[in-house]
């Protein structure tokens, strides 16, 4: 495992279906960890950077914030799995609803310091060719 300190070992249960013959580490599921050999922590700070710049572009920027070498391959692969769960995480429309009960009644927008070019205004909205307003 590859995390935030480098690289590390652990030992933990693993357990054998002599069925399916599948290895299971249900402490993996818990720890958050994926197919990946990156930690949870690890792969947030590379799926940050590769947001931000090309997959190599990230391996550059974790080697030189965090210091532990992340492949290219590695980043893309750790991109495409995170964006696949975010993917199905988003799939279902209805669990973007708010509860009635977090809405609240009225809401307050403010805006402070914005700037903007003004409105390009239309040929017609100057009179135009013709003359008429
Ligand atoms: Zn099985």
């Amino acid at each position: 495992m590859v995390g935030l300190v480098g690289e590390y070992r652990f030992a933990r249960p693993t357990f054998y279906c002599a069925t399916c013959h599948a290895c299971q580490a249900p402490l993996d599921g818990v720890l958050g960890l994926g197919d990946c050999q990156l930690s949870p922590g690890l792969a947030e700070v590379v799926c940050e950077q590769a947001q931000k710049d090309s997959f190599a572009g990230a391996s550059r920027s974790v080697l030189g914030s965090v210091g532990v070498a992340v492949p290219e391959e590695t980043v893309r692969r750790t991109a495409a799995a995170v964006g696949g769960l975010i993917e199905q995480d988003q799939a279902d429309r209805t669990a973007w609803q708010v509860a009635d009960a977090d809405v609240p009644a009225c809401l307050l927008v403010e805006l402070d310091g914005v700037q903007h070019a003004p409105a390009r205004r239309l040929p017609r909205d100057e009179g135009g060719p013709s003359g008429r307003p």
